[in-house]
């Protein structure tokens, strides 16, 4: 089995990496930075990000695991005085496979014919470049409304719990095949309207965003942010790829959300 890590790049987090190398190393696992089959993400979930960004082109064949040494670490299963445990459980290849789903980004151009796709984990956001967002947004090709406002976020069920949830979206559970479309502070009042909630969209629906008069506006996808210019539409869809996790133990959905978010010491 070939591997590869990713660190944070602080000093512990290198320090694990050094080790976690030495281990599997000793157990007979191949590191291989192109090709891994599994892939040690060292740090916090921005470090599962740059993780998962590095190898979007083969997430067929990858699986992600993460050791928390950053902040929060949703996505990491382990703490780094596991590490023993989480190499052992890798050297005896006894892993079950959990999968997620992404969200498909494509970005057209007015002045071209070419378009640009992205896979992201967490979410994507459009604000406007200079003044306030407005944007229609078509739901399988209906106008569903006219967007006013700072911006929108369009986040995947395992992304719902970062800037999704901080704008007041909801959390879905990562079986859900789906994407949520929630609000940044839009503009409500007798002259503007927009529907308020979050919108929730099963993987055979597609969500279109079409700029009014701007042309120009920041894209992000997941931490990675571009000034996209002449934009004609963007375009959002459940991904036909998935992102998948390689699970040595049991971390349910809820109780990872629990912990990130209630309290670490789970108390009966
Ligand atoms: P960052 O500012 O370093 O990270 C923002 C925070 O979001 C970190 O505490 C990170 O956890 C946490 N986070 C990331 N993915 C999460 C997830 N799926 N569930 C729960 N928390 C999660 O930025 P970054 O490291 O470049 O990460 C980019 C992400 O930041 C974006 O994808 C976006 O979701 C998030 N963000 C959040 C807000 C907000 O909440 N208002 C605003 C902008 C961006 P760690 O500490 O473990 O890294």
């Amino acid at each position: 089995m070939k591997f590869a890590v990713q660190s944070r790049n602080d000093p512990q987090s290198n320090e694990l990496m050094e080790r976690a190398i030495g281990y599997l190393t000793d157990f007979g696992l191949e590191l291989d930075e192109e090709k891994p089959d599994i892939v040690l993400s060292i740090g916090g979930d921005g470090t599962l990000l740059h993780a998962f960004h590095r190898y979007t082109h083969m997430l067929s064949e990858v699986a992600f695991v993460g050791i928390h040494t950053g902040h929060l670490g949703f996505y990491a299963d382990w703490q780094p005085n596991d590490i023993e445990k989480l190499v052992i459980s890798i050297a005896k290849g006894e892993y079950r496979i959990s999968e997620y789903p992404l969200l498909e980004v494509t970005v057209n151009y007015r002045d071209s014919e070419e378009s640009f796709t992205y896979l992201a984990l967490n979410e994507s956001t459009v604000k406007s470049s200079e003044v306030t967002l407005v944007m229609d947004v078509v739901l399988n090709g209906r106008r569903f409304e006219r967007f006013r406002g700072d911006g929108l976020c369009v986040s995947t069920p395992s992304g719902s719990t970062a800037y999704n949830k901080a704008l007041g979206g909801a959390i879905l559970h990562p079986s859900l095949e789906a994407l949520q479309l929630t609000e940044m502070a839009s503009i409500n009042n007798r002259v503007f309207r927009t529907v308020g909630s979050s919108l929730v969209l099963p993987s055979h629906h597609h969500c279109l965003l079409k700029p009014v008069k701007a042309e120009d506006f920041m894209v992000t996808v997941d931490h990675v942010q571009l000034l996209h210019k002449n934009v004609k539409s963007i375009e959002y869809r459940v991904a036909k790829e998935k992102v998948r996790f390689a699970r040595y133990k049991a971390f349910p959905f809820w109780q990872r959300v629990h912990d990130s978010f209630i309290d670490s010491d789970l108390k009966d």
